[in-house]
């Protein structure tokens, strides 16, 4: 069976917000066509490009910033480094001016309403979130380039859609929740080694262990800047922020400016179930409601559902036993598998599967991390991910006005709850006695996906999308 390989920073992202699928995929689409240009053709050949968006991108795209994504990925922005506060700025700079600069070296004439369209009645067979790039040179020729966002950020080429990573060989290659136990059974490793093991396989491990740390601390920066951070969200629905408000009663009015004084307050506040409830909710909320003003998040598995691991594994440092560097990065090793071998079986797109393939694999991933850093075996670990997954099986994704907003930043306190929920099932389960394996429960989802009315995709056609009323003014 051929073999996909998904390295964790694949699977973890920084970028920004609002949506992985929608935002983060169409401006990395965006910085592919460019750099195809560059090898194609001088790119002082270029007099015009369109942007032609289809299918569930052009649904939900504006209240996800489709648009404004495009346009910085045609200048060459990088997502990772962009300061966010500059954004506005520089669409504003285009809207003024009628023009962008292509890879900030050449001006070309760009109305944003006439250069990017938005096709509301037509998909592309392969994938809902298509979109075309129609690039015109000044010696009349024009050809088109077609990329899909395909979930979670990652964005596939047509022609190149069938294709699969081979250039790397990894010791442990894993397509299935039973090829990753194989491994562990085989060699007596966690899955957190396993997963290191095969990282080491793209750079070495100090390198793997930086740089997961550093998602880390991307987390961590969002969840502190979503808790004290007030106001209304953007888009013109009016919801009010509420990490800052819960995070301020909780904190009893104190504000800490140091984050790790911050967090050793957090700790000294008590174990009690309800306060350890309100923290890890606040978490979720705050990194969501970052997610939501276009603020700069780690992707996780998607933008959508990027609350859900952080929340968890911030849990599992204040909480539980989970403050090291080294407990960290074995969290994120582990929950990064689970997505990929969700992403390999079913999919991690919502636009493919509603939200159970974005809260519901988050759950998951989350649910096996912290099962492995709560010294459950690798059979409890894969089992915590399964219930995880069961019980989000199903669950639509019906974003009003299409702003990662209602119902998604609260879901992502749902999904938490639930990973937590599940690891302790799993830890106080003997796994051998489970009806369900993972591996069933991916298959179960993907055919859910199969089955799920479009309107439940990631167009804001269905649910709480239309029976909520509002009226949001067209920009
Ligand atoms: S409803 Fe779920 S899948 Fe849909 S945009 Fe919100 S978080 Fe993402």
């Amino acid at each position: 069976m051929p073999h996909e390989a998904i390295s964790v920073f694949d699977m973890f992202k920084i970028g920004v917000g609002p949506s992985s699928s929608h935002t983060l995929g169409p401006w990395r689409a965006a910085m592919l066509c460019i750099q195809s240009i560059k090898k194609k053709t001088n790119l002082n050949a270029i007099i015009s490009i369109q942007v032609l968006l289809y299918g569930s991108l052009a649904k939900t795209g504006k209240g996800h910033g489709t648009d404004i994504a495009i346009m910085l990925g045609l200048m060459n922005e990088d997502p990772v480094t962009i300061p966010v506060n500059s954004i506005s700025a520089k669409i504003a700079a285009i809207n003024a001016s009628k023009q962008i600069c292509l890879a900030n070296e050449l001006w070309i004439d760009f109305q944003p309403n006439h250069h990017i369209q938005f096709l509301y009645t037509e998909t592309l067979p392969f994938h809902p979130n298509g979109l075309s790039f129609l690039i015109s040179q000044k010696d009349g020729e024009q050809w088109s380039e077609t990329y899909y966002s395909v979930g979670g950020g990652f964005v596939v080429k047509e022609g190149d859609c069938d294709a699969i990573k081979s250039s790397i060989e990894l010791p442990f290659p894993i397509n299935t929740a039973q090829n990753l136990l194989h491994w562990c059974m085989k060699t007596g490793l966690n899955i957190s080694d396993i997963v290191m093991e095969n990282e080491n396989s793209w750079r070495a491990e100090s390198e793997t262990k930086k740089g997961v740390l550093q998602i880390w601390e991307a987390m961590l920066d969002c969840i502190y800047r979503g808790c004290h951070t007030q106001g209304e969200l953007p888009g013109g629905l009016q919801v009010r922020r509420r990490a800052f408000d819960l995070n301020k009663k909780l904190m009893r009015q104190v504000y800490y400016a140091n984050t790790q004084e911050w967090l050793s307050q957090i700790k000294k506040g008590g174990d009690s179930f309800q306060y350890i409830l309100d923290w890890v909710s606040c978490f979720a909320l705050a990194v969501n409601e970052e997610n939501a003003s276009f603020g700069r998040v780690v992707t996780a598995p998607t933008n959508g559902a990027a609350g859900v691991i952080p929340a968890v594994l911030l849990y599992y440092i204040v909480f539980c036993d989970g403050n090291s560097e080294d407990k960290i990065i074995r969290f994120l090793l582990t929950a990064s598998e689970m997505g990929s071998i969700f992403k390999k079986g079913a999919t991690i797109s919502a636009a493919m599967g509603g939200c159970q393939a974005e809260i519901g694999v988050s759950s998951a991933m989350a649910a096996a991390a912290i099962t492995e850093g709560l010294g459950g075996t690798q059979r409890q670990v894969l089992m915590a991910a399964e219930i995880a997954m069961e019980h989000h099986l199903g669950l639509t994704c019906d974003p009003i006005a299409g702003l990662v907003q209602i119902p998604c930043i609260e879901r992502n306190t749902m999904g938490a709850i639930k990973a937590i929920t599940a690891a302790q099932l799993a830890l106080q389960s003997t796994p051998d006695f489970a009806k369900v394996s993972l591996d069933k429960v991916i298959k179960t989802m993907w055919d859910t996906a199969l089955d799920m009315n479009s309107k439940y995709k990631e167009t804001s056609d269905g649910g709480l999308a239309v029976n909520i009323p509002i009226s949001l003014s067209e920009c």
